[in-house]
């Protein structure tokens, strides 16, 4: 396989497609010598890029070395088996790793201990696997304890090691019906037994470490059927080969999938030098971010916990302490992690998340990486590492994610109603937002009540990586257990979801399905509400009110308008205005849904469904009886008594657009849409307008159609009834008419839908430029207006230069276009999409995010076949794909003149379309 290498340093030869190319250099070695560096990602994997990076710029990293993701490639094409220069090439990194130390594997007197973690290109928090202290056996546990005079930490190293190792790579793991993981209800039962009580880990004696150590190893022969390995590389060999195989575990799948990473890119593996944050109280573990990731405050924000390894913090078993505590128990390690903490800010310019451990006060770092952070902390670090010129304004600009921008607008509790709610605990904020909604203690049952539409809190005892999927199916996250960077934590910031953690006051019975406080029990599907922001959880249900931002814009509340976040919102978009080329537009059918969309900073509406628009009160009276009439007479009878109702509506939408252009599409569903389909709704509207329910329902079976998408709709219909074009267009200019005369620039662009011969668009010119004269003629005005076509079916897209010749504009209908290229129904995918997602055959929902690669050339073919007739014809987007940013990126490169969100999508399509534009 040819593949693109790393820029960089990297010497090595490309892998062959047998993969026995000889001198490809599957190990980079850091620490001792240091080959990588943090260009190399795509190589050595995030991880393993910046651990040589970390070395490269003086700060202190346990050596160690990467095997590249070109291994795990191998691997995987090669029936799990490695390359034949693997093992020499491992066996030259850890002779690096043992002089370094001094120390040596399987020693018998001072033995040196690795670790074995994962590093995908793009982090993947606690989806993959991780194993410590490796090289442990019951004669090295001997010699460490020796060698450090602390048996206690030796033998904590080996429990530790058997149960990692018993867990990820033999598979000892909680089975079917099981809520603990089996090696911890082995815990539970010894710390029973001897002490009556849950102690903490820390309690545990030499003695009890042993006796653990014992009852470890029969539980590993009991469900896996074999001994825990005593060779130190049988360990190695086999936690190598259970980190590449996490690669393909269940959660790691649905993570790529959420997130858009190729399979392809596989992971690298690092093996490392083991430091010990659990060797006593002058030693410990963190994870720390350079700034806060929840609400971006330039503080230092993490934890750590004395006397412990890494796992126990992210784990979420133990509740850690605030790294700002650690200034009381270590304070020169404290000292030194400010400047780790200020070097990774100066040299990555950006906000890194970190692990370290202090092993005996002194500190080492085992990772660093850009830190997930919510759309709120991005949106302040953008402006703040701005300010302090760490960035320039396109950079900061970059820096904010636009698939996440839309938390900004999410609801806050209404400050009203939240004053009367009941605190029932508090937590650590760790995702913020407020969310309201029925609790579940299961991911199953989560995902379950989600399906049928309830709001959903997951709640657990600890926030385990398992729970990925009940996670993407809640409103919010609340657990009993664990801290803000439990890996949970991290992963439900990322998505967005409203988090709060480490409620410690909740008690969270699995068995019975409640959660229980001060004596008051919740049942599955009782209402709960989480505060992100300020950690509070509340009983009942609290309603929520809408953020700051949303409030400014479409509320113009004064105090909203100071908050930081207001100002910092519009700060970004100020300078996403200068870096934009596409317009934005909204998809909009009423004047409110304009003025919201214009708030937001749309430069006009680029879809108005007039159709929308006959489906409120009375007039859907009127429709049917149009839709209904036998005659032309009766027929347009009926469409006088829908004029004023079209022609107020359109004014409306003028006059709230101020002068911004108004796209707006003629009549466009099959007509039975508008029917009454049940006995019942025919008896009434038959007394309604006093015609026999037989002629209803007759007409009701006549307009059946098998595959009304590919019906009589459209531009058919108005070519079927031209009176009803003529009516739409009349209502168009009338109200343009009577707004312009109010001084207000009117600027109407008529749309015909679902166009796929230039002659269906030529019929329908005809019927409007009729009506347009006869309304200039009759109320003695001058009116600007285009019309153009959507291109929205195949044959649209590729006659484009044809009907380019009569179309004053486009604008791409991507949901049909996408619906009838791809001959899937808009409306029936949801039925085997799921599936075609699961399999792969296509990366993400089509009708989301366009199909750059077949859809996409329809669109391509359009604009470049359109320009061709008509040199500078404007081109949009109106498919629901002009709020999405994956999508918004190709309609820059296509060159499109806009794209059209709904409303509160606007700035979402604003930012996208701002960095679409930046990296072109
Ligand atoms: C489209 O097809 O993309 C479009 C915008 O029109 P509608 O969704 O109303 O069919
Ligand atoms: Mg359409």
């Amino acid at each position: 396989m040819a593949r693109k290498r790393a820029a960089g340093k990297s010497k090595g030869s490309t892998t062959k497609a047998n993969g026995t190319a000889k001198g490809t250099k599957y190990v980079y070695l850091f620490g001792a010598k240091t080959d990588g560096n943090g260009t190399m990602k795509p190589l050595l994997g995030g991880k393993g890029a910046n651990l040589a990076e970390m070395c490269r710029i003086g700060l202190p990293v346990p050596p160690g070395f990467t095997m590249t993701t070109e291994v795990c490639t191998y691997y995987y094409q090669h029936k799990r088996t490695y390359p034949p220069a693997l093992r020499p090439q491992m066996e030259t990194g850890l002779a690096a790793i043992e002089r370094k130390t001094g120390k040596k594997f399987g020693d018998l007197k001072n033995p040196l201990l690795v670790s074995v973690r994962s590093g995908a290109r793009d982090s993947m928090p606690g989806m993959m696997d991780t194993i410590l202290n490796l090289g442990l056996n019951d004669q090295t546990v001997e010699a460490l304890a020796r060698k450090t005079s602390n048996a206690r930490f030796a033998w904590d190293c080996y429990r530790r090691f058997i149960q990692m190792y018993g867990d990820v790579v033999l598979g000892v793991q909680k089975g079917a019906g099981e809520d603990h993981e089996p090696f911890e209800t082995v815990i539970e039962g010894l710390k029973h037994e001897r002490y009556h009580q849950d102690i903490e880990d820390t309690k545990l004696t030499v003695d009890d470490l042993k006796e653990l150590v014992a009852r470890f190893k029969r539980l590993v022969k009991e469900r896996a059927g074999r001994d825990f390995p005593a060779s130190p590389w049988d360990q190695l060999m086999g936690a190598v080969g259970a980190v590449f195989g996490s690669w393909m575990n269940d959660r790691a799948i649905v993570y790529r999938r959420k997130y858009n990473i190729p399979t392809e890119w596989g992971t690298a593996v690092n093996v490392q030098a083991m430091v010990y944050g659990n060797t006593g109280e002058k030693s410990g573990s963190g994870v720390a971010f350079t700034r806060n990731p929840a609400n971006g405050a330039k503080e230092f924000y993490g934890e750590f916990l004395i006397n412990a390894q890494g796992e126990d913090v992210v784990a979420g078993v133990r509740t850690p302490e605030p790294v700002s505590q650690l200034k009381n128990h270590l304070p020169k390690a404290y000292q030194e992690l400010e400047r780790i903490r200020q070097t990774l800010e100066k040299h990555f310019k950006d906000v890194q998340d970190f692990e370290f451990t202090i092993e005996d006060g002194i500190v080492y770092m085992l990772q660093t990486r850009n830190g997930k952070r919510t759309a709120m902390a991005a949106l302040k670090f953008s402006i703040d590492m701005h300010k302090e010129k760490l960035i320039d304004w396109k950079t900061a600009v970059m820096r904010n994610p636009a698939d996440q921008f839309e938390q900004l607008l999410a609801p806050v509790f209404d400050t009203a109603e939240v004053v009367k709610a009941k605190v029932i605990a508090t937590g650590l904020p760790a995702g913020p937002g407020a969310a309201s909604g029925q609790i579940y203690l299961n991911a199953d049952r989560a995902v379950g009540a989600a399906e049928k539409g309830q709001p959903v809190l997951l709640v657990r005892l600890e926030t385990s990586p398992e729970d990925l999927r009940g996670m993407i199916a809640a409103e919010g996250i609340l657990t009993a257990r664990g801290g803000v960077s439990s890996h949970a934590a991290l992963v439900a910031r990322q998505m967005g979801k409203v988090c709060v953690c480490g409620a410690s006051a909740l008690d969270v019975d699995y068995q019975a399905r409640t959660v229980s406080v001060d004596g008051q029990a919740f049942k599955e599907g009782d209402w709960m509400s989480i505060d992100g922001t300020s950690g509070k959880v509340f009983a009942g249900r609290v309603k929520t009110a809408p953020s700051e931002i949303v409030a400014g814009l479409i509320n113009d509340d004064e105090t909203a308008k100071k908050t930081e976040k207001f100002k910092n919102f519009q700060q970004l978009m100020k300078w996403c205005d200068q870096a934009t080329r596409m317009g934005v537009r909204t998809n909009a059918d009423t004047p409110e849904q304009a003025l919201n969309a214009i708030a937001f900073g749309a430069s006009g509406i680029g879809l108005t469904r007039t159709e929308h628009m006959f489906f409120e009160g009375d007039r859907i009276d009127a429709m049917r009886e149009m839709i209904l009439a036998e005659t032309l007479e009766a027929r347009k009878a009926a469409l006088a008594k829908l004029l004023p109702y079209q022609r107020d509506d359109f004014a409306g939408i003028f006059r709230a657009l101020n002068g911004f252009p108004a796209t707006i599409r003629f009549l466009d569903p099959p007509l039975h849409e508008f029917l009454p389909q049940t006995d019942e709704q025919q008896k009434d509207l038959s007394k309604k307008l006093g015609l026999p329910v037989n002629v209803i329902h007759s007409r009701v079976a006549q307009l059946h159609e098998f595959n009304p998408m590919l019906g009589f709709r459209g531009c058919r219909l108005g070519i079927g009834y031209p009176e009803i074009s003529a009516m739409q267009a009349r209502a168009v200019f009338e109200a343009a008419a009577i707004v312009q005369k109010e001084g207000i620039k009117v600027r109407p662009e008529i749309m015909i839908p679902l166009v796929g011969f230039k002659k269906e668009l030529d019929l329908q010119l005809e019927v409007v430029h009729q009506a347009a004269r006869e309304v200039q003629q009759e109320q003695r005005v001058k009116l600007t207006y285009s019309v153009g076509t959507m291109i929205e079916i195949p044959r649209g897209a590729l006659m484009a230069d044809e009907i380019a010749q009569s179309a004053e504009f486009f604008s791409f209908g991507t949901n049909d276009l996408t619906q009838t290229a791809l001959g899937m129904s808009r409306d029936d995918s949801g039925s085997f999409l799921p599936q075609y997602a699961e399999l792969e055959i296509i990366k993400k929902n089509p009708f989301a995010t366009i199909d750059v690669t077949g859809v996409g050339q329809l669109v391509d073919i359009g604009v470049k076949r359109g320009r061709a007739t008509r040199k500078d014809l404007k081109i949009g987007i109106c498919g629901e794909h002009g709020g999405d940013p994956d999508s918004i990126r190709f309609f820059e490169q296509v060159g499109l003149d806009y794209v059209s969100a709904s409303p509160f999508r606007v700035p979402v399509a604003r930012l996208a379309a701002a960095q679409a534009a930046l990296v072109k």
